[in-house]
């Protein structure tokens, strides 16, 4: 089984995108939207694959020179657009390298595949370059606008992509495949990676679930006073602030839960349940609720100009006071 065989949610895109090869009705630009981890990008290339293959099945061949030339990077029919750098915008500039590169004829296959990624970088003046290349559709040329948010791209893109929208998949069928990649706890990473596969991958090789139990253990030894919240806040600080807010407000919400239903086993992180029963127990709901919206505002704060330590500390020492309150 190749890669995307292997990913079940894929399996009814992918039909569909061969539907389109084999009726010769390929439309001009393609938007794949879905969030990040859902193998949008995989998708998009094997499907680039098998357009170029020489002699395609279902899938590529892999063995015919147009896979070879694609598996070594060097297609000249296969373009990327992307950011230099990941976050930054794709600049007109690339857009007009593009145009130019389509002037020509394609020069391996009778086909040619772009890939724009993620194509919501694009900024005003890149889109419009765009624009006038979706106005003048090229049979030999498709498409393939990448984006976890579709929101961000203007209507007229929009409107001359057909678009195929990749949802989060089935649980069972995610936690099969992440199973299957014997990399710690399925459960806890595809929660942590709200429920995109390869995300929870990622997040596993990036050793997560070490450093989010760290961080849980400083988070509680706060709660039992055996430790200095401007000490941790130092040390977290140097930690991405967007993820630890995500794990204090899943840590609160499941005290919430703890506390509002004791006996109950649905949590989220469900790997830390003893130290959060044991937690639960020494906080009240009212203040858990109100420390929730306190890391609410934090999160948007931490997404701006701020002075993320300050900010940290704030947080915690909220969060050690919360002991403080009775019950
Ligand atoms: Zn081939």
């Amino acid at each position: 089984m190749n890669a995307i065989e292997q990913m079940d949610w894929l399996a009814g895109h992918w039909r569909r995108l061969s539907a389109h090869v084999e009726t010769g009705r390929l439309p001009q630009a393609l938007l794949i939207a879905g969030r990040e981890g859902l193998g949008k990008g995989l998708l998009a290339e094997a499907f680039a694959k098998r357009l170029l293959c020489r002699h395609p099945g279902d899938y590529a061949c892999g063995q015919c020179p147009s896979c070879h030339l694609f598996e070594a990077h060097t297609h000249p029919d296969f373009l990327r657009v992307e950011p230099e750098e990941p976050g930054k915008i794709i600049p007109v500039d690339a857009i007009r390298g593009l145009i130019a590169n389509l002037a020509l004829k394609p020069q391996y296959s009778g086909h040619r595949v772009v890939v724009i990624t993620p194509a919501h970088q694009m900024n005003a003046a890149s889109a419009n370059g765009l624009l006038k290349t979706l106005e003048e559709p090229d049979e030999h040329t498709l498409l393939l606008l990448l984006t976890d948010s579709p929101e961000n791209l203007p209507a007229t893109i929009l409107s001359r992509c057909q678009r195929l929208d990749i949802a989060i998949p089935d649980r069972v069928q995610a936690l099969s495949w992440l199973q299957g990649k014997n990399q710690g706890d399925a459960e806890v990473l595809l929660t942590l990676a709200g429920g995109a596969p390869l995300k929870a991958l990622q997040l596993a090789e990036a050793g997560i679930i070490e450093k989010r139990g760290e961080f849980f253990a400083a988070w509680y030894d706060l709660l039992r006073q055996v430790e200095e919240p401007a000490k941790v806040a130092e040390a977290w600080s140097k930690f991405p602030g967007e993820t630890l807010t995500e794990w204090m407000v899943s840590w609160t919400m499941d005290l919430i839960r703890l506390r509002s239903a004791p006996h109950r086993s649905l949590i989220d992180n469900a790997d830390l349940l003893e130290s959060l029963q044991a937690a639960a127990r020494k906080l009240n709901l009212r203040s858990l609720f109100a420390y929730l919206d306190q890391l609410q505002a934090a999160r948007r704060m931490l997404s701006g100009q701020v002075n993320r330590q300050l900010v940290l500390e704030e947080l915690l020492i909220r969060w050690l006071r919360l002991a403080r309150s009775p019950t």
